[in-house]
C-alpha cells in the first residue's frame, strides 16, 4: 500500500480532504484513528459512510507491520525489529532526543563493503505507506521530531516511496522540514528531484573518501560521480534549500583516515555550506575493517575543524546492541564529545 492509495480509499468512503487530513493525522500520531462524530457543523464531523469504513482501513494500516523485538541500547536509543506484511524484516531506531531511523528497503544493491545490508543485495522496496508505519509504530513509545532515512536501504533507489513518505511526514505528519534527512551515496536524480518537491528535506551524503578510486571500490554500485561532482551537487542543494549538507564518513583504520585524505577534505569542502561527521567504524574484533584509534580521531578533528571545516565525531547510535544491519552500526548517528 502507498500513500496515494490511503488517500484514494478515504476519498471513495466519501471523505473529504479535511476529514481525510485528520485520520490520516491520528495515523501518524501512533493513535487509533479518530472515528469523529455524527454532527454536522462541528469540528469532529466525519459523515456516516467514512466512519463505518474506518475499522476495515485501520485494521489494513495496522497490518502494514508490526514490532518483532525491541533492543533498548546504554545511550537512549532502541532498536526496533519490525516485521513486514510478508515476513520481511527491517529496523527502525529510536534515536536519543526524539529522533527515528527508517529503513527504506530490505537489503540493499549498493553493496559497500563495510555494510552488513550490502551484502544480502536488495530483496525488495519499503513502500511509503510501510515507511510512515515506521514512524507511527515508533511514536507509540515515544515523540519523533525528526526522521533520517538512514536504516537499511539506499533511499535514492526507491525515489517516489521515500519522497512520498518524505512529503506527508513534513505535512501532516508534523515533522520540520530540515529534521527529514535523506541519506544517499549520491544520484543525479535525488539532486534533479528534491528541489522540485513541496518538502525539502535535509540531505546527508556518503562521502567516505576524497578518492574517485577508493570510492569505486568501498562503493560498488554506487553512481559513478566523483566526490568533487557530489560536493558541487551538495552544495547546490544547501545554497537552495538554506540548511547545510552533512557528509558522512565512516572512518576505516589505514583506509580512509590518512593525512592526505585529510587535506582532500579540506580541499573539498573548507567554506562550503556543510558539516562533516566521521563516524568511526563500529568494528568488532574479526572484522576486516577497523576502527581507528581514538588519539588519532581526536588529531583528525582538531586539524579540519582548525583549518575550517566544521566537524563532529558520531557515533552509531545503541554499538552495545548487537544488530544484523551494518548501515544501522554505520549511519544511525549521536553526536559524542570530541
Ligand atoms: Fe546500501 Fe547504505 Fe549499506 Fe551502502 S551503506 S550498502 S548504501 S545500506
Amino acid at each position: 500500500m502507498r500513500i496515494p492509495d490511503i488517500h484514494q480509499r478515504l476519498a471513495d468512503l466519501g471523505a473529504k480532504p479535511a476529514h481525510a487530513g485528520r485520520v490520516v493525522r491520528a495515523w501518524l500520531q501512533g493513535k487509533p484513528l479518530d472515528t469523529g462524530t455524527r454532527h454536522q457543523h462541528t469540528e469532529n464531523f466525519l459523515p456516516l459512510s467514512v466512519r463505518d469504513g474506518l475499522p476495515a482501513l485501520s485494521a489494513e494500516l495496522d497490518g502494514l507491520l508490526r514490532l518483532s523485538a525491541e533492543h533498548p541500547g546504554n545511550d537512549g536509543s532502541a532498536r526496533l525489529l519490525v516485521k513486514l506484511r510478508d515476513g520481511q524484516m527491517v529496523e527502525s531506531v529510536l534515536l536519543p532526543r526524539d529522533g527515528l531511523c527508517v529503513s527504506t528497503q530490505v537489503g540493499c544493491a549498493v553493496g559497500c563493503l563495510f555494510c552488513m545490508t550490502g551484502k544480502s543485495g536488495l530483496l525488495r522496496q519499503v513502500g511509503s505507506a510501510e515507511i510512515v508505519a515506521q514512524v507511527a509504530l515508533a511514536r507509540r513509545f515515544r515523540p519523533v521530531k525528526k526522521v533520517v532515512f538512514m536504516g537499511m536501504g539506499e533511499p535514492a533507489h526507491n525515489l517516489e516511496n521515500v519522497v512520498e513518505a518524505i512529503d506527508l511526514l513534513g505535512t501532516d505528519g508534523g515533522i520540520g522540514h530540515k529534521n527529514l534527512v535523506f541519506s544517499t551515496v549520491g544520484d543525479l536524480r535525488v539532486f534533479e528531484r528534491l528541489p522540485r518537491e513541496r518538502v525539502k528535506p535535509a540531505l546527508a551524503l556518503s562521502l567516505h573518501t576524497t578518492r574517485a578510486d577508493l570510492r569505486e571500490r568501498l562503493l560498488p554500485k554506487a553512481p559513478r560521480i566523483t566526490p568533487d561532482e557530489l560536493v558541487d551537487l551538495g552544495e547546490r542543494y544547501a545554497r537552495d534549500i538554506g540548511y547545510p549538507i552533512q557528509y558522512q564518513w565512516t572512518l576505516l583504520k589505514g583506509i580512509n583516515d590518512s593525512p592526505d585524505e585529510m587535506d582532500g577534505i579540506l580541499r573539498l569542502l573548507k567554506g562550503k555550506y556543510a558539516v562533516l561527521n566521521l563516524i568511526p567504524y563500529n568494528s568488532l574484533d574479526e572484522d576486516e575493517y577497523q576502527r581507528p584509534d581514538g588519539e588519532r580521531i581526536v588529531q583528525m578533528v582538531r586539524y579540519l575543524h582548525s583549518r575550517g571545516v566544521l566537524t563532529k565525531v558520531r557515533n552509531s547510535a545503541g554499538q552495545d546492541v548487537e544488530g544484523g544491519c551494518g548501515q544501522l552500526r554505520a549511519r544511525a548517528l549521536e553526536p559524542i564529545a570530541t
